[in-house]
């Protein structure tokens, strides 16, 4: 068996002068949950598709489990489970029978395909809808139906493009615990999402893509400690109107309002002395500001997220040679099927 479940290697996806991927290697463990994380356009769907083996490269490797995704498509078809972000149903198609066109597509034939249908059902909790027109489902019931149409086939590898968007919190919940199954039987699992606070929960790893370039790999803790800027984080909150606490932030050098709130704003100082927190807690209160909360917030994922971009901005400002294309890297592509 391959180390890895999933394998890319200086992988390239360019639509005509947009390079959508752009050189990205990357490697996911057997059993182990990855998260991919980016900023819309980053490359996420685009890099999922060809390890999905529905698109190609315009150059590098893509491997699951040691197939090559352009070499070996229908392997790589059997090994994975895939649920894109958006797919199509059919009319007057109920969900059984949905899942039943799916796994007589698979090959699955007779009682085994009775069975093994019922099993995505149950697992999915599908079972009160079995007979509902599967066109006709609420977006959580959905994205049930997509998941058991990814899990029909047992798959060893499963590959979700944002699951949990337009989710309600209570099938985003649904939605986590079952992922968290399908990693305790030791299923690898490569999931995007917007959705920070949840991928850091059932995540091993993180996988941040930027402009089709990937900028960080690692769990959440080493995300939030490789893009801490240092300094303090507040939450404040005051009577009367918040804008007045924006007013007053935009005339302190050293004070940057991160996020504004119903009654106040996220702050930063980029002190990490609990002395300057209380002089500016002082200042707020001699400047007339009615505060009535003021406490200190850990660096979440998304401050992290919102970090990393503001470096790689800030860095891009600054002029540089850009990393070279590998040798082989002529203009153009090595898989004449596009
Ligand atoms: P989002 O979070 O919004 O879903 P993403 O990270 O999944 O974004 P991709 O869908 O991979 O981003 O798109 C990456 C870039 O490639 C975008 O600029 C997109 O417009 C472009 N792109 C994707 N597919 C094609 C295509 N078939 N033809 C031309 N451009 C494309």
């Amino acid at each position: 068996m391959s180390d890895f479940a999933i394998n890319v290697q200086q992988l390239y996806r360019h639509f005509g002068p947009l390079k959508a991927v752009n050189g990205i290697s990357f490697q996911i463990p057997h059993g182990s949950v990855c998260g991919f994380v980016g900023a819309n356009g980053a490359g996420k769907t685009t890099t999922m598709r060809i390890l999905a083996s529905l698109d190609y490269p315009t150059l590098g490797r893509a491997e699951i489990c040691g197939y090559d995704v352009v070499s070996y498509p229908e392997e790589v078809r059997r090994l994975i489970g895939w649920m894109p972000d958006h797919f199509g149903n059919y009319d007057h198609m109920t969900v059984v029978e949905y899942l039943d066109f799916y796994a007589r597509a698979l090959g699955y034939r007779g009682k085994e395909r009775r069975l093994r249908v019922q099993e995505v059902v149950d697992f999915t909790d599908l079972g009160s809808l079995a007979e509902r027109f599967s066109n006709k489902l609420s977006k959580g019931n959905t994205q049930r139906l997509g998941l058991a149409r990814a899990l029909l086939q047992d798959p060893q590898v499963l590959i979700m493009d944002e699951p949990a968007a337009g989710l309600d919190p209570k099938a985003r919940v649904e939605l986590k615990s079952l992922i968290r199954v399908l990693a305790q039987e030791g299923k690898t699992i490569f999931i995007s999402s917007h959705i920070l606070s949840e991928l850091g929960e059932m995540c091993d790893s993180l996988l941040f893509i930027n402009g089709g370039r990937i900028v960080h790999h690692g769990d959440a803790e080493s995300m939030k400690q490789n893009t801490d800027n240092g300094g303090l984080l507040y939450d404040v909150q005051l009577l009367g109107d918040p804008a007045e606490l924006a007013s007053w932030c935009l005339l302190q050098p050293k004070v940057e309002m991160i996020e504004a709130r119903k009654h106040g704003a996220r702050l930063r100082i980029p002190s990490s002395d609990v002395q300057d927190a209380a002089d500016l807690l002082q200042r707020m209160v001699k400047d007339g500001l009615k505060i009535t909360e003021f406490h200190r917030e850990e660096r979440n994922l998304e401050d992290a997220f919102i970090d990393m971009l503001g470096k790689i901005d800030r860095e891009s400002r600054t002029p540089s040679v850009p990393p070279p294309l590998p040798a082989s890297a002529a203009p153009s592509s090595n898989y004449d099927a596009l």
